[in-house]
C-alpha cells in the first residue's frame, strides 16, 4: 500500500467530516474515536489491489472520494463504485479481514481516518448498534453497485461523465473539478477520445470550461439536466436507509466555506 503523505495517530482537528461517523451514536462513535488515525492521500493512492489482505478500513473525509475499480481481464479497469465521505472503504460491510476484490483507488485526494481492520471487528462485536449501522451501511454500497451495473449498460458516455462530474460537485461543493479526462476515462473504462469529444460538447454548449488537470463547470443546472438518474436515485435510497448521510451541494459549500475561513473543529451531529 502506498502511503502517500503525512501519518499521525490523532483525530485532532479532522472534524469527523465523515457522515457516516457522524452518523454514529455517541456512544459508538466514543468506541471508535481513540482506535482513527487522521491519514492523508493524494489522488492516485491505492487503498487495496485485489487480493490485498485488508489491514485497514478507510473514512474519506471532506472531499475525498475513492472509486472501486475492476480490472477485466483485458486489463481494462471500470469503475464500479464511488465513496465519499458518507461511508467507507474496506472492512465495514464484510466480517473479518478478507482479501480485496476491486482495486480501490483515491481519485480525489484529501484527509481519510482510518481505522485498524482487527479494532474494528473488536469494536463491532462489542456493540450491536454500530453493527446494525454499518448493515445499514452495506445495503446502501449494494444499491449503488446494482445502480453502477445499471448505468455502465445503459447510459450514454455523456450521461455517465456527467455523473461523474455531478457526484464530485455534490461532494466538494466546488464547480472546479480536478479530474482529468484521462482519469475520467479510466473510471469508466473507455477510450480518452471518447471523453474529449463529450468534454468538448459540453465545452461547446457553455456548460464547462477546460483548465489544467480539470475541468470548471459553468452551468451546473444545465449540467444537471444532462446527467442519468443514477445518482438521484441512490441519494434517495441513502435517505431512506441513512437519512442525512449522502453529501449534498449544500451542505459541501457550507463545508468548503467553513474550512476556507477557519479549520473545522466542531463535531456537530446530524
Ligand atoms: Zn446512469
Amino acid at each position: 500500500m502506498k502511503i502517500a503523505a503525512s501519518e499521525q495517530a490523532s483525530t485532532a482537528g479532522n472534524g469527523f467530516g465523515n457522515n457516516l461517523l457522524r452518523a454514529l451514536k455517541p456512544e459508538d462513535l466514543a468506541l471508535l474515536e481513540p482506535l482513527l488515525q487522521d491519514w492523508q492521500a493524494d489522488a492516485g493512492t491505492v487503498l487495496y489491489e485485489p487480493g490485498d489482505n485488508v489491514q485497514c478500513a478507510y473514512f474519506p473525509c471532506g472531499p475525498s472520494l475513492v472509486s472501486f475499480i475492476v480490472v477485466l481481464d483485458d486489463g481494462r479497469a471500470v469503475e464500479t463504485a464511488l465513496i465519499g465521505r458518507e461511508g467507507a472503504v474496506g472492512g465495514i460491510v464484510s466480517q473479518g479481514r478478507l482479501p480485496a476484490y476491486a482495486r480501490a483507488v483515491v481519485q480525489f485526494p484529501g484527509p481519510f481516518l482510518r481505522i485498524q481492520a482487527a479494532d474494528l471487528e473488536r469494536a463491532k462485536a462489542s456493540s450491536p448498534s454500530l453493527r446494525h449501522l454499518f448493515a445499514r451501511y452495506a445495503d446502501c454500497v449494494l444499491a449503488q453497485v446494482f445502480q453502477s451495473v445499471a448505468c455502465n449498460a445503459a447510459h450514454s458516455i455523456e450521461q455517465r461523465t456527467v455523473k461523474w462530474l455531478m457526484a464530485a460537485i455534490d461532494r466538494t461543493g466546488d464547480h472546479d473539478i480536478p479530474l482529468t479526462q484521462e482519469q475520467l476515462a479510466g473510471m469508466m473504462g473507455v477510450g480518452r477520445s471518447y471523453v474529449s469529444r463529450v468534454i468538448q460538447s459540453l465545452k461547446s454548449r457553455d456548460v464547462l470550461e477546460t483548465r489544467r488537470g480539470g475541468v470548471r463547470v459553468k452551468n451546473f443546472d444545465e449540467l444537471g439536466s444532462l446527467s442519468c438518474g443514477c445518482n438521484d436515485a441512490l441519494r434517495r435510497h441513502f435517505d431512506q436507509v441513512l437519512a442525512g448521510v449522502y453529501p449534498s451541494p449544500e451542505e459541501s459549500s457550507a463545508q468548503k466555506a467553513q474550512s476556507d475561513g477557519r479549520r473545522p473543529g466542531s463535531r456537530m451531529r446530524e
